[in-house]
């Protein structure tokens, strides 16, 4: 084999380990986008799902308007109290326990 054949051969080997590492250095950036995008997917879904459980009752109607305050049945201060539509204000505790 004459020193030319070799050096044919090497490049050739070269060129495919550098093929070989360009594919899966890409597999992995892909495989590593895909995994952040689903955890992405994931968190912006139960956020969305904290958000609706905070406005929405359990059966679906919408919870009366909120704003820090004091309970008027309990006393006790709470950063979320539900002004009802008659006037009277009860914290989240206290609310459910009214409407069962
Ligand atoms: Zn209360």
């Amino acid at each position: 084999m004459t020193q030319l054949e070799m050096f044919a051969l090497n490049m050739r080997l070269l060129i495919g380990i550098l093929v070989f590492l360009a594919l899966v250095f890409g597999l992995l950036f892909a495989a590593w986008t895909a995994l952040k995008m689903w955890k992405f997917h994931v968190q912006r879904r139960r956020a969305e799902a904290e958000v609706r459980a905070r406005k929405y009752r359990p059966d679906g109607r919408p919870y009366p308007p909120v704003a820090a305050g004091i309970c008027e049945q309990c006393g006790g201060t709470f950063a979320e109290v539900f002004h009802l539509p008659n006037g009277t204000r009860r914290c989240r505790r206290c609310y459910e326990k009214d409407e069962g």
